[in-house]
Protein backbone atom coordinates (compact mmCIF):
# COMPACT_ATOMS: atom_id res chain seq x y z
CA UNK A 1 0.00 0.00 0.00
CA UNK A 2 2.75 2.39 1.18
CA UNK A 3 4.85 1.38 -1.53
CA UNK A 4 1.78 1.91 -3.86
CA UNK A 5 1.22 5.76 -2.58
CA UNK A 6 4.74 6.22 -2.75
CA UNK A 7 5.16 5.39 -6.65
CA UNK A 8 1.69 7.58 -6.88
CA UNK A 9 3.86 10.51 -5.31
CA UNK A 10 6.88 10.27 -7.52
CA UNK A 11 5.58 11.57 -10.81
CA UNK A 12 6.72 9.70 -13.87
CA UNK A 13 9.85 11.34 -15.54
CA UNK A 14 9.17 14.06 -17.98
CA UNK A 15 9.99 12.98 -21.62
CA UNK A 16 13.19 15.29 -22.26
CA UNK A 17 12.51 18.20 -24.00
CA UNK A 18 12.95 18.63 -27.57
CA UNK A 19 15.37 21.80 -27.52
CA UNK A 20 17.64 20.43 -24.86
CA UNK A 21 18.63 17.67 -26.96
CA UNK A 22 18.76 19.98 -30.30
CA UNK A 23 21.27 22.09 -28.11
CA UNK A 24 22.97 19.28 -26.99
CA UNK A 25 23.58 18.30 -30.49
CA UNK A 26 24.99 21.80 -31.75
CA UNK A 27 27.39 21.65 -28.78
CA UNK A 28 28.78 18.51 -30.25
CA UNK A 29 29.05 20.00 -33.80
CA UNK A 30 30.59 23.26 -32.65
CA UNK A 31 33.32 21.16 -30.53
CA UNK A 32 34.26 18.96 -33.72
CA UNK A 33 34.11 22.22 -35.60
CA UNK A 34 36.53 23.45 -32.86
CA UNK A 35 38.59 20.31 -32.95
CA UNK A 36 38.44 20.11 -36.65
CA UNK A 37 39.87 24.06 -36.65
CA UNK A 38 42.34 23.56 -34.40
CA UNK A 39 43.33 20.31 -35.92
CA UNK A 40 43.57 22.77 -39.33
CA UNK A 41 45.45 25.38 -37.89
CA UNK A 42 47.98 22.89 -35.71
CA UNK A 43 48.72 21.03 -39.43
CA UNK A 44 49.17 24.59 -41.36
CA UNK A 45 51.46 25.73 -38.64
CA UNK A 46 53.77 22.37 -38.76
CA UNK A 47 53.62 22.64 -42.75
CA UNK A 48 54.64 26.03 -42.69
CA UNK A 49 57.74 25.45 -39.75
CA UNK A 50 58.68 22.40 -41.77
CA UNK A 51 58.76 24.74 -44.98
CA UNK A 52 61.13 27.49 -43.51
CA UNK A 53 63.05 24.99 -41.68
CA UNK A 54 65.19 22.53 -44.50
CA UNK A 55 67.13 20.31 -42.53
CA UNK A 56 70.75 19.48 -43.11
CA UNK A 57 71.57 18.43 -46.42
CA UNK A 58 74.42 15.68 -47.84
CA UNK A 59 77.44 17.48 -49.81
CA UNK A 60 77.95 16.86 -53.64
CA UNK A 61 79.57 13.34 -54.16
CA UNK A 62 81.84 13.23 -57.08
CA UNK A 63 81.64 9.04 -56.92
CA UNK A 64 77.86 9.85 -58.22
CA UNK A 65 76.54 10.75 -61.51
CA UNK A 66 75.49 14.21 -62.29
CA UNK A 67 71.93 15.33 -63.80
CA UNK A 68 72.21 18.73 -64.72
CA UNK A 69 68.05 19.76 -65.63
CA UNK A 70 67.29 22.66 -67.97
CA UNK A 71 64.38 24.66 -66.79
CA UNK A 72 62.18 25.07 -63.77
CA UNK A 73 58.93 24.89 -65.43
CA UNK A 74 56.44 22.25 -64.92
CA UNK A 75 58.26 19.32 -66.55
CA UNK A 76 61.83 20.35 -64.43
CA UNK A 77 60.05 20.90 -61.59
CA UNK A 78 57.65 17.76 -61.41
CA UNK A 79 61.08 15.57 -61.98
CA UNK A 80 62.85 17.21 -59.13
CA UNK A 81 60.34 17.00 -56.61
CA UNK A 82 60.29 13.44 -57.24
CA UNK A 83 64.10 12.52 -58.16
CA UNK A 84 65.64 10.98 -54.93
CA UNK A 85 68.78 12.72 -54.56
CA UNK A 86 70.62 10.76 -52.57
CA UNK A 87 71.50 8.95 -55.93
CA UNK A 88 72.62 11.70 -57.85
CA UNK A 89 73.90 14.96 -57.89
CA UNK A 90 72.00 17.28 -58.97
CA UNK A 91 71.96 21.14 -61.12
CA UNK A 92 69.73 23.39 -62.32
CA UNK A 93 70.31 26.18 -65.13
CA UNK A 94 66.81 27.81 -66.27
CA UNK A 95 66.91 31.83 -66.05
CA UNK A 96 64.16 31.94 -64.17
CA UNK A 97 64.86 31.26 -60.30
CA UNK A 98 61.26 30.11 -59.72
CA UNK A 99 58.26 28.05 -60.66
CA UNK A 100 54.99 29.82 -62.01
CA UNK A 101 51.55 28.61 -62.21
CA UNK A 102 50.54 29.39 -65.35
CA UNK A 103 46.95 28.14 -65.06
CA UNK A 104 46.28 31.48 -63.07
CA UNK A 105 48.83 33.64 -65.42
CA UNK A 106 45.30 35.53 -66.58
CA UNK A 107 43.85 36.22 -63.58
CA UNK A 108 47.25 38.33 -62.64
CA UNK A 109 46.39 40.47 -66.13
CA UNK A 110 43.61 41.84 -64.25
CA UNK A 111 44.53 42.12 -60.53
CA UNK A 112 42.07 38.63 -59.62
CA UNK A 113 45.59 37.21 -58.21
CA UNK A 114 49.00 39.16 -57.45
CA UNK A 115 51.68 37.80 -59.70
CA UNK A 116 53.89 36.32 -56.33
CA UNK A 117 51.14 34.37 -55.32
CA UNK A 118 51.88 32.20 -58.32
CA UNK A 119 55.48 32.19 -58.32
CA UNK A 120 57.35 29.83 -56.03
CA UNK A 121 60.98 30.30 -55.61
CA UNK A 122 63.13 27.33 -56.78
CA UNK A 123 65.18 27.03 -53.50
CA UNK A 124 62.01 26.59 -51.48
CA UNK A 125 62.45 23.45 -53.43
CA UNK A 126 65.82 22.46 -53.58
CA UNK A 127 66.87 23.41 -50.25
CA UNK A 128 64.41 20.39 -49.48
CA UNK A 129 66.51 17.40 -51.15
CA UNK A 130 67.98 15.08 -49.32
CA UNK A 131 71.20 16.55 -51.71
CA UNK A 132 72.50 19.81 -51.65
CA UNK A 133 70.87 20.62 -55.57
CA UNK A 134 73.05 23.68 -57.34
CA UNK A 135 70.89 26.29 -59.38
CA UNK A 136 72.57 28.77 -61.60
CA UNK A 137 70.18 31.71 -62.77
CA UNK A 138 71.29 31.33 -66.35
CA UNK A 139 70.44 30.31 -69.79
CA UNK A 140 71.68 27.30 -71.85
CA UNK A 141 73.05 28.40 -74.98
CA UNK A 142 74.53 25.06 -76.71
CA UNK A 143 74.29 21.48 -75.77
CA UNK A 144 77.06 19.62 -77.55
CA UNK A 145 76.06 16.10 -77.38
CA UNK A 146 79.51 14.84 -77.91
CA UNK A 147 81.64 15.67 -75.19
CA UNK A 148 78.00 16.16 -73.06
CA UNK A 149 78.61 19.55 -71.98
CA UNK A 150 76.39 22.10 -72.19
CA UNK A 151 77.19 26.25 -72.36
CA UNK A 152 75.24 28.16 -69.68
CA UNK A 153 75.08 32.55 -70.15
CA UNK A 154 74.04 34.63 -67.12
CA UNK A 155 71.43 36.52 -68.88
CA UNK A 156 70.28 39.42 -65.68
CA UNK A 157 70.85 42.79 -65.59
CA UNK A 158 73.81 42.23 -62.79
CA UNK A 159 76.44 39.95 -63.78
CA UNK A 160 79.45 38.84 -61.77
CA UNK A 161 83.10 38.85 -63.59
CA UNK A 162 82.06 35.14 -65.08
CA UNK A 163 78.60 35.53 -66.87
CA UNK A 164 79.53 32.37 -69.34
CA UNK A 165 80.68 29.19 -68.62
CA UNK A 166 80.51 25.50 -69.69
CA UNK A 167 79.48 22.46 -67.39
CA UNK A 168 79.63 18.76 -67.94
CA UNK A 169 77.01 16.44 -67.22
CA UNK A 170 76.24 12.52 -67.41
CA UNK A 171 72.66 12.59 -67.77
CA UNK A 172 70.81 15.54 -69.57
CA UNK A 173 67.34 16.91 -68.70
CA UNK A 174 65.70 19.20 -71.32
CA UNK A 175 62.75 20.97 -69.73
CA UNK A 176 63.24 23.86 -71.73
CA UNK A 177 59.49 24.81 -72.64
CA UNK A 178 58.39 26.75 -76.04
CA UNK A 179 58.53 30.32 -77.51
CA UNK A 180 54.81 31.88 -78.65
CA UNK A 181 54.43 31.10 -81.57
CA UNK A 182 54.11 34.45 -84.16
CA UNK A 183 54.42 32.73 -87.41
CA UNK A 184 57.01 35.24 -88.57
CA UNK A 185 54.77 37.87 -88.51
CA UNK A 186 56.25 41.63 -88.59
CA UNK A 187 54.87 43.28 -85.67
CA UNK A 188 54.00 40.89 -83.44
CA UNK A 189 56.75 40.61 -81.21
CA UNK A 190 57.19 44.56 -81.77
CA UNK A 191 53.39 45.68 -80.70
CA UNK A 192 51.47 42.68 -79.09
CA UNK A 193 51.55 41.18 -75.61
CA UNK A 194 52.45 37.50 -74.63
CA UNK A 195 50.60 35.65 -71.92
CA UNK A 196 53.55 33.14 -70.87
CA UNK A 197 55.45 34.61 -67.96
CA UNK A 198 55.02 36.44 -65.25
CA UNK A 199 56.44 39.52 -66.87
CA UNK A 200 53.86 39.28 -70.19
CA UNK A 201 50.97 39.46 -67.09
CA UNK A 202 52.80 42.62 -65.63
CA UNK A 203 53.17 44.13 -68.99
CA UNK A 204 49.27 43.63 -70.15
CA UNK A 205 48.03 44.72 -66.78
CA UNK A 206 50.18 48.16 -67.01
CA UNK A 207 49.15 48.81 -70.58
CA UNK A 208 45.17 47.86 -70.24
CA UNK A 209 45.50 50.63 -67.03
CA UNK A 210 47.37 53.00 -69.70
CA UNK A 211 44.41 52.81 -71.98
CA UNK A 212 42.01 53.21 -70.00
CA UNK A 213 43.94 56.66 -68.58
CA UNK A 214 45.15 58.01 -71.84
CA UNK A 215 41.26 57.35 -73.29
CA UNK A 216 39.49 59.55 -70.24
CA UNK A 217 42.49 62.21 -71.28
CA UNK A 218 41.10 65.61 -71.58
CA UNK A 219 39.92 66.42 -75.06
CA UNK A 220 40.49 62.79 -76.56
CA UNK A 221 39.10 62.48 -80.22
CA UNK A 222 35.67 59.78 -79.81
CA UNK A 223 37.97 57.73 -82.69
CA UNK A 224 41.01 57.24 -80.71
CA UNK A 225 38.93 56.88 -77.27
CA UNK A 226 37.23 53.61 -79.42
CA UNK A 227 40.60 52.94 -80.32
CA UNK A 228 42.68 52.98 -77.07
CA UNK A 229 39.54 50.75 -75.77
CA UNK A 230 39.39 48.64 -77.67
CA UNK A 231 41.11 45.19 -76.42
CA UNK A 232 42.04 42.60 -79.06
CA UNK A 233 42.69 39.00 -78.00
CA UNK A 234 44.24 36.67 -81.24
CA UNK A 235 44.04 33.22 -80.54
CA UNK A 236 40.89 31.15 -79.30
CA UNK A 237 42.98 28.62 -77.35
CA UNK A 238 42.50 28.19 -73.70
CA UNK A 239 45.07 31.36 -72.95
CA UNK A 240 43.33 33.86 -75.27
CA UNK A 241 39.58 32.29 -74.06
CA UNK A 242 40.86 32.65 -70.55
CA UNK A 243 42.08 36.25 -70.82
CA UNK A 244 39.21 37.55 -72.68
CA UNK A 245 37.07 36.52 -69.66
CA UNK A 246 39.04 37.82 -66.91
CA UNK A 247 39.02 40.97 -69.18
CA UNK A 248 35.33 40.78 -68.97
CA UNK A 249 34.79 40.39 -65.26
CA UNK A 250 37.29 42.97 -64.45
CA UNK A 251 35.45 45.14 -66.78
CA UNK A 252 31.89 44.40 -65.06
CA UNK A 253 33.32 44.06 -61.56
CA UNK A 254 35.83 47.27 -61.49
CA UNK A 255 35.64 49.40 -64.36
CA UNK A 256 31.72 49.71 -64.53
CA UNK A 257 32.34 51.17 -60.75
CA UNK A 258 35.53 53.45 -61.35
CA UNK A 259 35.79 54.83 -64.93
CA UNK A 260 31.84 55.01 -65.39
CA UNK A 261 32.40 57.75 -68.22
CA UNK A 262 34.11 55.12 -70.11
CA UNK A 263 33.15 51.79 -69.66
CA UNK A 264 30.59 51.50 -71.82
CA UNK A 265 32.95 52.51 -75.06
CA UNK A 266 35.48 49.33 -73.61
CA UNK A 267 35.02 46.52 -76.18
CA UNK A 268 36.73 43.01 -76.03
CA UNK A 269 37.07 41.12 -79.59
CA UNK A 270 38.79 37.23 -79.83
CA UNK A 271 40.25 36.89 -83.42
CA UNK A 272 40.34 32.76 -84.15
CA UNK A 273 41.48 31.57 -87.59
CA UNK A 274 39.90 28.33 -87.02
CA UNK A 275 36.02 27.97 -87.58
CA UNK A 276 35.29 28.38 -83.43
CA UNK A 277 37.38 28.71 -80.47
CA UNK A 278 38.70 25.84 -77.92
CA UNK A 279 38.83 23.63 -80.50
CA UNK A 280 40.20 20.62 -77.93
CA UNK A 281 36.56 21.16 -75.90
CA UNK A 282 33.74 18.95 -77.04
CA UNK A 283 30.98 20.63 -79.65
CA UNK A 284 28.68 21.60 -76.63
CA UNK A 285 31.13 23.38 -74.65
CA UNK A 286 32.56 25.60 -77.67
CA UNK A 287 28.66 26.14 -77.84
CA UNK A 288 28.27 27.04 -74.20
CA UNK A 289 31.42 29.32 -74.69
CA UNK A 290 30.39 31.40 -77.77
CA UNK A 291 27.15 32.01 -76.13
CA UNK A 292 28.29 33.01 -72.80
CA UNK A 293 30.73 35.22 -74.76
CA UNK A 294 27.81 36.65 -77.22
CA UNK A 295 25.40 37.45 -73.51
CA UNK A 296 29.15 39.27 -72.37
CA UNK A 297 29.70 41.20 -75.44
CA UNK A 298 32.85 39.63 -76.33
CA UNK A 299 32.99 39.69 -79.73
CA UNK A 300 34.15 36.37 -81.25
CA UNK A 301 35.83 36.92 -85.26
CA UNK A 302 36.40 33.35 -86.01
CA UNK A 303 37.94 32.42 -89.49
CA UNK A 304 39.21 35.32 -89.16
CA UNK A 305 43.19 35.68 -89.96
CA UNK A 306 45.89 38.25 -89.02
CA UNK A 307 47.51 39.48 -91.76
CA UNK A 308 49.82 42.40 -90.68
CA UNK A 309 50.37 44.04 -87.01
CA UNK A 310 51.36 47.75 -86.67
CA UNK A 311 51.68 49.42 -83.60
CA UNK A 312 47.61 50.89 -83.41
CA UNK A 313 45.65 48.60 -85.53
CA UNK A 314 46.10 44.87 -87.18
CA UNK A 315 44.92 43.65 -90.54
CA UNK A 316 43.12 40.50 -90.83
CA UNK A 317 41.37 38.54 -93.70
CA UNK A 318 37.70 38.02 -92.45
CA UNK A 319 35.62 35.04 -93.05
CA UNK A 320 34.35 36.76 -96.46
CA UNK A 321 38.08 36.97 -97.35
CA UNK A 322 37.69 40.42 -97.14
CA UNK A 323 40.94 42.51 -95.37
CA UNK A 324 39.96 44.39 -92.52
CA UNK A 325 41.15 46.47 -90.26
CA UNK A 326 40.90 46.48 -86.90
CA UNK A 327 41.91 49.31 -84.37
CA UNK A 328 43.30 48.23 -80.77
CA UNK A 329 44.44 49.81 -77.38
CA UNK A 330 45.80 46.56 -76.41
CA UNK A 331 46.60 43.50 -78.15
CA UNK A 332 47.57 39.95 -76.92
CA UNK A 333 48.62 37.48 -78.73
CA UNK A 334 48.21 33.88 -77.81
CA UNK A 335 48.66 31.57 -81.01
CA UNK A 336 50.51 28.55 -79.25
CA UNK A 337 54.18 27.85 -79.49
CA UNK A 338 57.15 27.04 -81.40
CA UNK A 339 60.64 25.74 -80.42
CA UNK A 340 62.89 27.90 -78.50
CA UNK A 341 65.70 29.10 -80.37
CA UNK A 342 68.03 26.30 -78.06
CA UNK A 343 65.91 23.71 -78.94
CA UNK A 344 66.32 24.61 -82.77
CA UNK A 345 69.79 24.34 -82.12
CA UNK A 346 70.25 20.63 -80.42
CA UNK A 347 67.18 19.65 -83.34
CA UNK A 348 69.63 20.97 -86.45
CA UNK A 349 72.87 19.56 -84.50
CA UNK A 350 70.63 16.13 -84.06
CA UNK A 351 68.92 16.04 -87.54
CA UNK A 352 71.34 12.90 -88.67
CA UNK A 353 70.02 11.04 -85.80
CA UNK A 354 66.50 10.90 -86.19
CA UNK A 355 65.38 14.84 -85.57
CA UNK A 356 63.13 15.36 -88.49
CA UNK A 357 60.43 17.61 -87.30
CA UNK A 358 60.56 21.74 -87.00
CA UNK A 359 58.21 21.49 -84.25
CA UNK A 360 60.22 20.09 -81.31
CA UNK A 361 62.50 17.37 -80.12
CA UNK A 362 61.74 14.25 -80.76
CA UNK A 363 61.79 11.78 -78.08
CA UNK A 364 60.56 7.99 -77.67
CA UNK A 365 58.67 6.29 -74.99
CA UNK A 366 61.26 6.62 -72.22
CA UNK A 367 61.68 10.49 -72.57
CA UNK A 368 65.05 9.92 -74.78
CA UNK A 369 66.28 12.02 -77.45
CA UNK A 370 66.35 10.94 -80.24
CA UNK A 371 69.73 10.98 -81.75
CA UNK A 372 71.65 11.67 -78.12
CA UNK A 373 73.42 9.58 -75.60
CA UNK A 374 71.95 10.77 -72.38
CA UNK A 375 69.95 13.12 -73.06
CA UNK A 376 66.10 13.27 -72.44
CA UNK A 377 63.39 15.89 -72.74
CA UNK A 378 59.64 16.56 -71.40
CA UNK A 379 56.91 19.06 -72.07
CA UNK A 380 56.51 21.62 -74.63
CA UNK A 381 60.36 21.83 -76.03
CA UNK A 382 58.86 18.12 -77.30
CA UNK A 383 57.01 17.42 -80.42
CA UNK A 384 54.55 14.28 -79.28
CA UNK A 385 51.21 13.07 -80.01
CA UNK A 386 49.87 15.01 -76.38
CA UNK A 387 48.82 18.24 -76.31
CA UNK A 388 51.42 21.01 -75.02
CA UNK A 389 49.65 21.47 -71.61
CA UNK A 390 51.15 21.26 -68.11
CA UNK A 391 48.99 17.93 -67.27
CA UNK A 392 51.56 16.04 -69.98
CA UNK A 393 54.74 17.87 -68.58
CA UNK A 394 54.18 17.27 -65.15
CA UNK A 395 53.11 13.62 -65.88
CA UNK A 396 56.39 13.26 -67.89
CA UNK A 397 58.49 14.55 -65.24
CA UNK A 398 57.02 12.55 -62.14
CA UNK A 399 57.51 9.61 -65.17
CA UNK A 400 61.22 10.40 -65.88
CA UNK A 401 61.93 10.71 -61.86
CA UNK A 402 61.10 6.92 -61.85
CA UNK A 403 63.29 5.71 -64.69
CA UNK A 404 66.10 7.66 -63.00
CA UNK A 405 65.09 5.73 -59.39
CA UNK A 406 65.47 2.24 -61.67
CA UNK A 407 68.54 3.18 -63.42
CA UNK A 408 70.01 4.30 -59.78
CA UNK A 409 68.96 0.53 -58.91
CA UNK A 410 70.07 -1.29 -62.22
CA UNK A 411 73.49 0.53 -61.26
CA UNK A 412 73.62 -1.07 -57.78
CA UNK A 413 72.63 -4.40 -59.84
CA UNK A 414 69.04 -5.03 -58.83
CA UNK A 415 67.38 -6.48 -61.59
CA UNK A 416 64.80 -4.02 -62.99
CA UNK A 417 62.66 -3.18 -65.85
CA UNK A 418 61.96 0.21 -67.08
CA UNK A 419 58.00 0.46 -68.19
CA UNK A 420 57.26 2.93 -71.32
CA UNK A 421 55.61 6.33 -70.49
CA UNK A 422 51.77 6.17 -70.67
CA UNK A 423 50.10 9.82 -69.87
CA UNK A 424 46.38 9.23 -68.48
CA UNK A 425 44.72 12.57 -69.19
CA UNK A 426 42.85 14.00 -66.55
CA UNK A 427 40.21 16.37 -68.34
CA UNK A 428 40.15 19.70 -69.71
CA UNK A 429 39.02 22.91 -67.81
CA UNK A 430 38.62 26.46 -68.52
CA UNK A 431 37.21 29.57 -67.14
CA UNK A 432 35.29 31.35 -69.23
CA UNK A 433 33.81 35.08 -67.51
CA UNK A 434 31.38 35.69 -65.25
CA UNK A 435 31.84 32.74 -62.76
CA UNK A 436 31.54 30.05 -64.78
CA UNK A 437 34.05 27.74 -66.31
CA UNK A 438 33.86 24.31 -68.67
CA UNK A 439 35.00 21.17 -68.50
CA UNK A 440 35.47 18.40 -70.20
CA UNK A 441 36.02 14.71 -67.72
CA UNK A 442 36.95 11.88 -68.81
CA UNK A 443 34.40 9.28 -67.17
CA UNK A 444 34.58 5.07 -68.01
CA UNK A 445 35.18 4.93 -71.23
CA UNK A 446 33.38 7.97 -72.71
CA UNK A 447 33.48 11.62 -71.46
CA UNK A 448 31.68 14.43 -69.41
CA UNK A 449 30.69 18.21 -70.41
CA UNK A 450 30.03 20.08 -67.76
CA UNK A 451 30.19 24.17 -67.92
CA UNK A 452 28.25 26.58 -65.70
CA UNK A 453 28.72 28.05 -61.77
CA UNK A 454 29.36 24.71 -60.08
CA UNK A 455 32.10 23.72 -62.80
CA UNK A 456 33.99 27.31 -61.80
CA UNK A 457 33.81 25.99 -58.43
CA UNK A 458 35.53 22.74 -59.28
CA UNK A 459 37.67 24.61 -61.52
CA UNK A 460 39.11 26.35 -58.65
CA UNK A 461 39.52 23.60 -56.16
CA UNK A 462 40.99 21.68 -58.78
CA UNK A 463 43.77 24.50 -59.59
CA UNK A 464 43.95 25.06 -55.52
CA UNK A 465 44.75 20.97 -55.11
CA UNK A 466 47.61 21.13 -57.83
CA UNK A 467 49.44 24.08 -56.35
CA UNK A 468 52.86 22.47 -55.07
CA UNK A 469 53.13 24.36 -52.15
CA UNK A 470 50.89 25.47 -49.35
CA UNK A 471 52.32 29.07 -49.77
CA UNK A 472 50.94 28.99 -53.47
CA UNK A 473 47.32 27.81 -51.68
CA UNK A 474 47.02 30.33 -48.96
CA UNK A 475 48.20 33.45 -51.10
CA UNK A 476 45.71 32.35 -54.05
CA UNK A 477 42.80 31.57 -51.67
CA UNK A 478 43.80 34.86 -50.11
CA UNK A 479 44.19 36.98 -53.17
CA UNK A 480 40.15 35.43 -54.40
CA UNK A 481 38.76 36.75 -51.12
CA UNK A 482 40.41 40.13 -50.90
CA UNK A 483 39.14 40.31 -54.72
CA UNK A 484 35.73 39.71 -53.92
CA UNK A 485 35.55 42.09 -50.51
CA UNK A 486 37.78 45.21 -51.93
CA UNK A 487 37.45 44.65 -55.52
CA UNK A 488 40.52 44.44 -58.16
CA UNK A 489 43.24 46.79 -57.89
CA UNK A 490 42.73 49.54 -61.12
CA UNK A 491 45.67 51.56 -60.25
CA UNK A 492 48.61 51.57 -63.14
CA UNK A 493 51.98 50.48 -61.81
C1 LIG B 1 48.51 31.43 -69.64
C2 LIG B 1 48.69 29.95 -69.69
C3 LIG B 1 47.72 29.12 -69.13
C4 LIG B 1 47.88 27.74 -69.17
N1 LIG B 1 46.92 26.95 -68.60
C5 LIG B 1 47.10 25.62 -68.58
C6 LIG B 1 46.14 24.78 -67.94
O1 LIG B 1 45.15 25.27 -67.40
N2 LIG B 1 46.37 23.45 -67.93
C7 LIG B 1 47.47 22.90 -68.52
O2 LIG B 1 47.64 21.68 -68.47
N3 LIG B 1 48.38 23.66 -69.15
C8 LIG B 1 48.23 25.00 -69.19
N4 LIG B 1 49.15 25.79 -69.82
C9 LIG B 1 50.28 25.17 -70.52
C10 LIG B 1 51.42 24.90 -69.57
O3 LIG B 1 51.80 26.05 -68.88
C11 LIG B 1 52.61 24.38 -70.34
O4 LIG B 1 52.24 23.28 -71.10
C12 LIG B 1 53.70 24.00 -69.36
O5 LIG B 1 54.23 25.17 -68.77
C13 LIG B 1 54.83 23.23 -70.04
O6 LIG B 1 55.78 22.91 -69.07
P1 LIG B 1 57.32 22.87 -69.43
O7 LIG B 1 58.04 22.43 -68.22
O8 LIG B 1 57.53 22.13 -70.68
O9 LIG B 1 57.70 24.39 -69.78
P2 LIG B 1 57.60 25.68 -68.89
O10 LIG B 1 56.68 25.50 -67.76
O11 LIG B 1 57.34 26.79 -69.85
O12 LIG B 1 59.06 25.84 -68.31
C14 LIG B 1 60.18 26.06 -69.12
C15 LIG B 1 61.35 26.43 -68.24
O13 LIG B 1 62.54 26.44 -69.00
C16 LIG B 1 63.25 27.64 -68.74
N5 LIG B 1 64.09 27.93 -69.92
C17 LIG B 1 63.74 28.51 -71.07
N6 LIG B 1 64.79 28.60 -71.89
C18 LIG B 1 65.83 28.05 -71.24
C19 LIG B 1 67.20 27.85 -71.57
N7 LIG B 1 67.71 28.23 -72.73
N8 LIG B 1 67.99 27.28 -70.65
C20 LIG B 1 67.50 26.89 -69.45
N9 LIG B 1 66.22 27.05 -69.09
C21 LIG B 1 65.40 27.62 -69.98
C22 LIG B 1 62.15 28.65 -68.47
O14 LIG B 1 62.64 29.78 -67.79
C23 LIG B 1 61.22 27.81 -67.62
O15 LIG B 1 61.67 27.77 -66.30
C24 LIG B 1 49.02 27.17 -69.79
C25 LIG B 1 49.99 28.00 -70.35
C26 LIG B 1 49.83 29.37 -70.29
C27 LIG B 1 50.90 30.25 -70.88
Amino acid sequence: MATAAAKNAIPNPAPAPQPKKRWSRLRALKRIIQLGAVGAVGYASYVVYQNRHPTEQKQFDPSKRTIVLLGTGWGAVSFLKKLNTDDFNVIIVSPRNYFLFTPLLPSCTVGTIELRSIMEPIRFITRHKSRNVKFYESECTDIDPESKTISITDVSDIKGAVSNTTIPYDYLVVAIGADNQTFGMAGVREHACFLKEIWDAQKIRTRLMDCVESAGFASQTPEEVSRLLHMVVVGGGPTGVEYAAELHDFLKDDLQIWYPELVDKLRITLVEALPNVLPMFSSQLIQYTERTFKQNNIEVLTKTMVKEVADKEIKVMDANKNMVSIPYGLLVWATGNCPRPLARKLMARLKEGGQSSPRGLLIDEYMRVAGAQDMYAIGDCTFTKYAPTAQVATQQGLYLASVFANLARIERGENRKISPFEYTHQGSLAYIGSDRAIADLPFLNGNVSVGGVATYVFWRSVYISNMFSFRNRFLVVGDWVKSRIFGRDVSRE
